[in-house]
């Protein structure tokens, strides 16, 4: 007989992080940028008890386990505490992206059977025009204090939240669920197709923070002042809300407040040392900084994922401002991270310009999750950094099946069941690190060969006059598909597309510089700051390319 190991057994319950937080780190501080204009200042003891008391007022207002509790609402206080405090007591916390369409909402608020709808006040017109298609909803919740609510709402029985919160005393135990409770649903962006929703659960998510906090994934400490530009309705601000409670960081949340001059001031009041957010936050803030003649002073690194971020956005912020940028790649289903790129000493004995190609590239995997590329049949590609194909992931907090769907999206490898299909065109080199190529969906197909749109767009992006650039398939009757280039120029810089077209000269193979340049005002983004290539390549359907190779 085998002897079994004779500790205890703990369930990983979310619950668990913000006591933790509470008790040993009561007084570091959680700074929120409000809604309503002020800054507010709490600390880790004040979340854990009024987190304990919105439980309370949750179970007050008939909720039950499993309940789920949705919000539309910016990173802040308030936004922390219906977190810990619904997944805390087995409610189910359904943070839902406001930027999304409003009958994307509905029937997201729908398909999750939402019971109880908590919402930021500048989100009140919407959740008013809303209601009557929230068939599930049965208590809407304002984020305000008394003073700041309505004198009227055609909302049935609007409820506040700080006085719901204040009615209860606190003396509340955390139940010991079972870690596998689902505590969080996510839905993915819907861009192919209506959105699906992530369950996690407690065990997950509590994974999840250890591996993030981790020195080679987002080194989160005690030390740190963390500010998430992530919102908390993108992929649970990938994990910050709970990776900071097991270290004690001090976190500083914006609200709805993301301009270039908003968060670098509140960056410079809080001392904020690391920060995360998509690459287009960080254009904006970069834009302010540079223009105003500004520098950092507590501001050490940053991670930056979602979409692919460009070399040219890297070298500004570690030349210029002496940021370290940690890129990262990850999604809805991988709660969300997989991959961040930082060296190790092998790596580190490589001249300087390979160790930054490998730093460029989404890097190398965190311990947890498990990653290869297959072709279309399903086989193993080899890890030569060339051969680019489908990459599939599994992981203890990587989804098994989508919410509401008993089919398996799982696919095999060389015959082993159990891979998720990311989506992603991928290439992973001899060092383990992963570059993204594609999303399979927007790979320009050229005569039967792949052209990496994301290579042409960073090439872009390194031209000086060059704000933003998307490269998208345009049609053509001989290679199929031919990259073309879309581009919002800086605010004051000229530049022709014959300019441009000769910036690929030497950086890229000859087939694969773009047809054509278009010089457009603005790109479309999705709800969660990426460029929308399904709209733009719609609305440039009729494009007719100017070249193309013989
Ligand atoms: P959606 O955009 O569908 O809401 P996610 O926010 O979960 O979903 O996005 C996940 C996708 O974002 C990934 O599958 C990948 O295509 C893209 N992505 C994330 N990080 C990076 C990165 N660093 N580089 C390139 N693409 C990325």
């Amino acid at each position: 007989m085998s002897l079994m190991g004779q500790m205890m057994q703990q369930p990983l319950l979310i619950s668990s992080l913000l006591q933790h937080a509470a008790r040993h780190f009561p007084n570091v501080e959680i700074v929120s940028k409000r809604v309503e204009g002020d800054v507010h200042r709490s600390t880790w003891a004040a979340v854990a008890r009024r987190s304990r008391q919105f439980a309370q007022a949750m179970s007050r207002l008939g909720c039950v386990p499993g309940d789920r509790i949705a919000t539309l609402a910016w990173n802040g206080y308030r936004h922390l505490e219906i977190y810990y405090g619904s997944s805390g007591s087995g409610l189910v916390c359904h943070t839902i992206n406001p930027r999304l369409f409003p009958e994307q909402i509905a029937w997201i608020a729908n398909d999750a059977q939402d019971a109880v709808l908590c919402f930021d006040l500048n989100f009140l017109p919407l959740v008013e025009k809303l209601a009557p298609q929230l068939t599930s909803v049965r208590h809407f919740v304002l984020m305000v204090g008394r003073s700041h609510m309505p004198a009227a709402s055609s909302l049935p029985n609007l409820l506040c939240f700080d006085e719901l919160v204040d009615l209860e005393d606190g003396a509340y135990t955390w139940p010991q669920l079972d870690e596998n409770t689902a505590s969080s649903i996510c839905y993915t962006s819907g861009t192919t197709g209506n959105p699906k929703g992530a369950v996690y659960s407690h065990r997950s998510t509590l994974l999840h923070a250890y591996a993030s906090a981790l020195p080679d994934a987002m080194n989160c400490s005690a030390r740190d002042t963390i500010l998430p530009v992530v919102p908390m309705f993108h992929v649970n601000a990938w994990g910050l809300p709970y990776s900071c409670a097991l270290v004690g960081a001090k976190l500083v949340l914006p609200g709805p407040h993301l301009d270039g001059k908003s968060l670098y001031e509140l960056f410079e009041s809080e001392g904020v040392t690391f920060s995360a957010g998509v690459p287009t936050v960080w254009l904006g803030l970069i834009t302010y900084v540079k223009s105003q003649g500004l520098k950092f002073s507590s501001f050490k690194r940053t991670v930056i994922g979602g979409s692919a971020c460009p070399p040219a956005m890297m070298k500004t912020l570690q030349e210029d401002f002496g940021v370290e940028v940690i890129h990262a790649w990850g999604m809805t289903e991988l709660s969300p991270l997989g991959t961040l790129s930082k060296l190790g000493t092998q790596q580190l004995k490589l001249p300087p310009n390979e160790q930054r190609k490998l730093l460029e590239k989404q890097g190398h995997v965190i311990y947890g999750i498990d990653m290869t590329i297959i072709d279309d049949d399903g086989h193993a590609l080899p890890w030569d950094g060339q051969s680019a194909g489908n990459l599939v992931v599994r992981g203890g907090w990587v989804i098994d099946r989508y919410y509401g769907s008993e089919a398996s999206p799982l696919v095999s490898v060389d015959g082993e069941p159990g891979w998720f299909p990311t989506g992603d065109v991928a290439t992973i080199d001899a060092h383990g690190f992963m570059q993204i190529t594609d999303r399979s969906k927007d790979v320009i197909k050229s005569g039967g060969e792949w052209i990496s749109s994301i290579d042409l767009e960073n090439i872009a992006m390194a031209h000086p006059a060059v704000h933003e650039a998307a490269v998208i398939a345009a049609k053509h009757p001989k290679w199929d598909e031919r990259p073309l280039l879309v581009v919002v120029k800086k605010p004051d810089a000229s530049v022709s597309r014959e300019e441009l077209l000769a910036f690929y000269e030497g950086r890229i193979a000859k087939w694969q510089i773009p047809d054509d340049v278009v010089f457009v005002a603005e790109l479309p983004h999705t709800a969660t700051g990426k460029i929308q290539k399904l709209k733009l390549r719609d609305q440039l359907k009729d494009h007719v390319l100017a070249q193309s190779p013989a």
